[in-house]
């Protein structure tokens, strides 16, 4: 994206001063450019908001572009595992035989940035720290030691400035960096990738939607947890049900279909309403969950550099196959209409629902393509009824195949 209008060192051809080095951040709390579809990736809490026109996501977006600067080449359309996932020289499943404490899962993202530190690999590891105050609230870092990569594990389910600590960038000494992200976040990042003060960069990306700001969050837990106070961890997991942590330790589970949608369809950040980048098409390495069984990581190896990335913690994981099981389909048809008229099941109904999805339902990557098909299709209907003047140019050409495979009510 920006290799064709930028030098390496950034300037643009015929100026002498690089864009970002004339820049000042934009004051918090302003209106940042992409307005209520802003995703607070924290690119315009930098110098690097003067390219901000052609990096955010919800500004322009170019998945073709991006991918063959990334990868060397874009997706190919008609294999369904690319269409689905993105560019890839591999998947499996996976988890670390010693799993870290405290982590989302088992901790594979956290591990693989401790070990590109121990290794050498890199100078600094880009990940999210949590508030003193607050465990929800990200905060953004330059981990420097594998202690601070590891107080950074578990997810912040909440919009996080990733990309303001390019702030801190010019003059740290890092030349080698680790970015852990999802998928705007990295969107961003590598559109100005070329103008970095870095000899390398390495992405590992997470697979992400239905984020929320910190008081979306609030609402959410409130409304799908019985003590929403002590809720310290949370995932939408591969067994239909939302498994809550609470701080002494129990765990409470609630079927998807339980949720109170006439509330919740507002709590979801518009970035989120708006986005295809489910896959973190733009990342070297991809660790999520959504294309493995229960319970299991679900890795994405895009390119070499995500391979070597991988190679730092192969041999301490138990990897298998991915696998696939069941149709999504027609849930997925089912569940466009019941979202669209809101329907709110009574929790018995919740609860045979969840458990019959569960037992003949999809699994694994069939899991993940049920997932992306019902996020793509709503976002498709939220774009078209809230920015029609933009959906089409927004929507990118693997989302429409996808979406174009379902029956959408009338924008
Ligand atoms: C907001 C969000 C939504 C997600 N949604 C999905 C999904 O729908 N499907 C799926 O398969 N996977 C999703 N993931 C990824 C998944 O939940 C796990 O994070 C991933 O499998 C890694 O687990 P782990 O145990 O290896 O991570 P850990 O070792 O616990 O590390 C977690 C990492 O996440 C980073 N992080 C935490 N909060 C944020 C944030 N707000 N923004 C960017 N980075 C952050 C931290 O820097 C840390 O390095 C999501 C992640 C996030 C942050």
């Amino acid at each position: 994206m920006t290799a064709a209008s930028s030098t390496p060192s950034g300037a643009t051809a015929g100026s002498a001063t690089p864009p970002h080095e004339r820049a000042r951040p934009l004051a918090k709390g302003s209106v940042y450019p992409a307005k209520d579809l802003c995703s607070q990736c924290g690119l315009c809490d930098s110098r690097w908001v003067a390219y901000v026109r052609r990096a955010c996501a919800f500004l322009s977006q170019n998945f073709e572009a991006m991918e063959a600067t990334a990868h060397g080449r874009s997706r190919r359309l008609d294999d369904e595992d690319e269409l689905y996932f993105g560019v890839q020289q591999r998947m499996l499943s996976a988890r670390l035989q010693q799993p870290i404490a405290g982590a989302q899962w088992t901790g594979i993202v956290s591990r693989i940035g401790v070990r590109a530190l121990e290794t050498g690999l890199v100078d600094a590891v880009l990940c999210v720290g949590q508030s003193p105050d607050d465990r929800f609230t990200p905060v953004p870092v330059l981990a420097r030691t594998p202690e601070q990569v590891l107080a950074a594990r578990v997810n912040k389910p909440t919009l996080s400035p990733n990309l303001e600590v390019l702030e801190q960038l010019p003059g740290s000494g890092i030349q080698r960096l680790l970015a852990i992200g999802v998928g705007c976040q990295i969107q961003a990042l590598r559109a100005v990738q070329s103008t970095l003060p870095l000899e390398q960069l390495y992405v590992l990306g997470l697979p992400c939607v239905d984020n929320v700001s910190r008081e979306g969050l609030q609402t959410f837990l409130e409304s799908a947890s019985r003590s929403p106070e002590t809720v310290v961890h949370y995932e939408f997991m591969q067994d239909f049900r939302i498994h809550f942590r609470h701080s002494d330790g129990s765990e409470e589970t609630v079927p998807f279909f339980g949720l109170d949608t006439p509330k919740l369809k507002d709590v979801f950040a518009p970035s989120c309403l708006s986005c295809f980048d489910y896959t973190n098409a733009g990342a070297d390495l991809v660790v999520g969950y959504m294309g493995a069984s229960f319970g299991r990581q679900w890795i994405t190896v895009r390119n070499p550099r995500g391979q070597v990335l991988l190679d730092l913690v192969e041999p301490e994981l138990d990897t298998a196959p991915v696998t696939s099981r069941g149709d999504r389909r027609a849930a997925v048809q089912q569940g466009i209409d019941a979202y669209d008229k809101a329907l709110k099941l009574p929790r018995w109904l919740a609860e045979l629902v969840g458990f019959l999805v569960q037992r003949v339902g999809p699994q694994g990557l069939e899991y993940g393509r049920f997932s992306i098909d019902s996020h793509f299709t709503r976002n498709a209907l939220w774009l078209r009824r809230h920015h029609p003047e933009m959906a089409e140019r927004h929507i990118p050409a693997f989302a429409r195949r996808i979406v174009e495979r379902y029956r959408l009510p009338s924008p």
